[in-house]
């Protein structure tokens, strides 16, 4: 039995249930099989909009969150109030703590992030992390965006997961999605997206640490390029147990 009362054998099962669904049903049927808080954390990317559509369409009790870094693009902000628009909702947002931010500007810089691999997880830390945790606190469920074939890192990403280290079951309603069916999801539904889709950039984060792709590239090679593939993610999706390294050098 996991720490919300959720059995791993349950959340395989919730896992195969929701394969053969769409989208909305995915979101629908989550909703139903778990009780509690359902937080879906969005950085206004395709995966993103299309979720949030879901949700906000269905009118389903689950919280939508972003967290605001600061260092987010023009065109990000503006999705985020176009979205807003369009559906008439407020979507929560969670900055950084002001002392921790501080600190971390006072000891790196306002560039600090592309000293080393680590002053940029410190960065990603303060400005995403935290935060998140902080969103996630006494929830249920988390639902993300991550898809199976944006990088190597996410290839095994399922639909559904108990993750023991944050105590929740961890959502991707969009796992085994193509990058071409999201787009046409997209288009068909007039769903509000980042423009900055259509100026190469595939995976949208922080502004300086996001560059459009070349073809051929992976979906994420325009995030912190600069560094190896291996080590290229912010800390949000692989976050290793209670205790472990990656847990307090956000801190
Ligand atoms: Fe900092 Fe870049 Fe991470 Fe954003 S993506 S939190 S600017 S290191």
């Amino acid at each position: 039995m996991s720490a919300n009362g959720f059995e791993t054998i349950e959340v395989n099962a919730l896992a195969t249930l929701l394969a053969p669904l769409t989208l909305q049903e995915r979101l629908s049927l989550a909703r139903r099989r778990i009780a509690g808080r359902l937080v879906f954390t969005t950085s206004f990317g395709l995966e993103d909009q299309a979720i949030v559509d879901a949700i906000f369409t269905q009118k389903l009790a689950i919280e939508v969150v972003t967290l605001d870094t600061g260092r987010l693009f023009p065109e990000t902000y503006d999705t985020w109030a176009r979205t807003e628009a369009q559906y008439g909702r407020r979507i929560a947002a969670l900055a950084p703590d002001g002392a921790a931010l501080e600190t971390l500007l006072a000891d790196g810089g306002v560039t600090g992030f592309r000293h080393s691999v680590e002053a940029r997880q410190r960065c990603c830390g303060v400005r995403k992390v935290v935060p998140l945790g902080r969103a996630l606190e006494g929830a249920q469920g988390w639902i993300t965006g991550l898809r199976s074939e944006q990088s190597a890192n996410r290839i095994a990403t399922p639909l559904a997961a108990y993750e023991p280290a944050r105590a929740l079951i961890k959502l991707n309603p969009l796992a085994d999605w193509s990058r071409s069916d999201l787009e046409a999801h997209i288009m068909q539904n007039g769903i509000p997206y980042n423009v900055l889709h259509d100026r190469g950039f595939v995976s949208v984060g922080c502004a300086p640490c996001t560059r459009a792709i070349r073809l051929g590239e992976a979906e994420r090679a325009g995030r912190w390029w600069w560094e190896d593939d291996a080590r290229k993610e912010c800390g949000l999706h692989n976050r290793p147990a209670q205790g472990g390294v990656g847990e307090h050098q956000y801190q």
